[in-house]
């Protein structure tokens, strides 16, 4: 046995696209360059003052201890308590659980569900994460594409063509990342109804961008159609929401036997979330929203800016995301351009990392989200700066040319 030999389950698991990003920004950054990270999933506000002073609290008072695995009675009361209000969803304790975000729920559902072989199917463009987290539970991920045309939205007709016998899972993401794809009420009971025919079939439904959508309501599987409760996982969290994404707390509601099986899955890895974490969620999620109202009109000034561009530039296309902080914009038109230093752009990673080195400018590409050829450009940003790095691009789309057609051989 070769000392550094690794397990043969990390063949199936890259290391995450958007966190590699990060990476070579802090590289070039450290290099002199300056760089935009417009590839970043989170807000640039501050968390707000009422939950930092939580967590200060917390630590004064000793809350620094082990406390229960799926939380404290406190967040888990607060947790039952936002369902219950915000969603019409009505939860027992033993029906929640919080964790370290909500990759480690979606994560530990997987794990503690998905047998080799087993089928979850995942709507394209999707989140970086699910496909390596099915595959690491020895599932197969269904990719089903969906298409720009439609809004980015799953078809019902194509869901229902997709289930197999041995479909585990459908994941569904609303608002979406990294299209911002928000479903009506309408577009998600289209897809419960197909659900309610395939009593085998778990949900999960990935409800992280609840409240960044503009203008448009918000629709979550089980508040649907309440018969499909007894079979769906509600995962959210307070890293969007409320600009908490270092805090790392998470949460879920869905049926007893599978939080149950979720928190031993945890009890047996990394026990409990931050104590101190959880007293500043107990905070955010019991204590309004009106902070919300300004970080929307700020995205929405942000989304302006970015669609500017977009109409600017001759080679990038995207319709106007109705939520989250992300537009995913169509680069068909750069494939075949040539760089100014002569470089043929044959992909979406060959564009992102034209603007990367010619812009300084981060996107990410539309194959980490299964989607080609497309960039997806994250707007939380500061106006100015995000207004400066558009301009770049445009500069940089601008100096793209068609190569001269070659001479016909006689
Ligand atoms: N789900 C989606 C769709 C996301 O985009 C992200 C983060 O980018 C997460 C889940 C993870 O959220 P958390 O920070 O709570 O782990």
């Amino acid at each position: 046995m070769n000392a550094t030999a690794l397990s043969p389950r990390m063949s199936r698991v890259r290391p995450s696209p958007t966190a590699e990003i990060s990476d070579k920004v802090r590289a070039l950054t450290e290099a002199g360059r300056t760089i935009t990270n417009l590839g970043e999933g989170e807000l640039d506000f501050d968390t707000p003052d009422h939950v930092k002073k939580a967590a200060i609290s917390a630590i004064k008072k000793g809350d620094t201890k082990y406390t229960a695995v799926a939380g404290t009675a406190a967040l888990k009361e607060a947790i039952i308590a936002k369902f219950a209000a915000e969603n019409d969803l009505a939860y027992q304790p033993s029906e929640v659980i919080a964790g370290a975000g909500a990759k480690q729920l979606i994560f530990n559902a997987l794990l503690a569900t998905v047998a080799a072989g087993d089928e979850v199917i995942i709507p394209a463009p999707y989140w970086v994460s699910y496909p390596d987290m099915v595959a690491l539970a020895e599932g197969k991920a269904r990719i089903l594409p969906c298409r720009a045309e439609d809004g980015w939205k799953l078809r019902p007709a194509d869901l229902a063509a997709a289930i197999t016998p041995q479909t585990r899972w459908l994941i569904l993401n609303s608002p979406g990342n990294p299209t911002g794809v928000v479903y009506s009420p309408e577009d998600m009971r289209g897809l419960t109804d197909v659900l309610m025919s395939h009593p085998h079939v778990l949900v999960m439904a990935d409800d992280i961008y609840e409240h960044l959508r503009f203008g448009v309501p918000f629709a979550t599987p089980a508040a649907i159609e309440p018969r499909l409760k007894a079979r769906t996982l509600t995962v959210n969290g307070v890293s969007k929401s409320y600009s908490m994404t270092g805090w790392r707390i998470g949460y879920a509601g869905g049926p007893a036997w599978l939080i149950a099986a979720m928190q031993t899955l945890q009890s047996q890895s990394t026990s409990n979330a931050c104590s101190i974490s959880q007293a500043a969620a107990v905070a955010a999620l019991k204590g309004g929203r009106t902070f919300m109202d300004q970080w929307q009109e700020r995205l929405v000034e942000r989304r302006a800016i970015v669609m500017e561009m977009i109409r600017n530039t001759d080679v990038l296309t995207c319709a106007s995301p109705d939520g989250a902080f992300y537009a995913f914009a169509n680069c068909a038109a750069a494939l075949g351009l040539a760089t100014p230093a002569g470089k043929m752009i044959a992909s979406d990673l060959d564009f992102a990392t034209y603007l990367l080195e010619e812009a300084g400018v981060a996107v990410v590409h539309g194959a980490a989200f299964g989607a080609s050829p497309y960039i997806r450009i994250a707007y939380a940003l500061d106006n100015a700066v995000l207004k400066d790095a558009c301009h770049r691009v445009e500069d940089a789309c601008r100096r793209l040319t068609r190569p001269a057609a070659r001479k016909a051989v006689a």
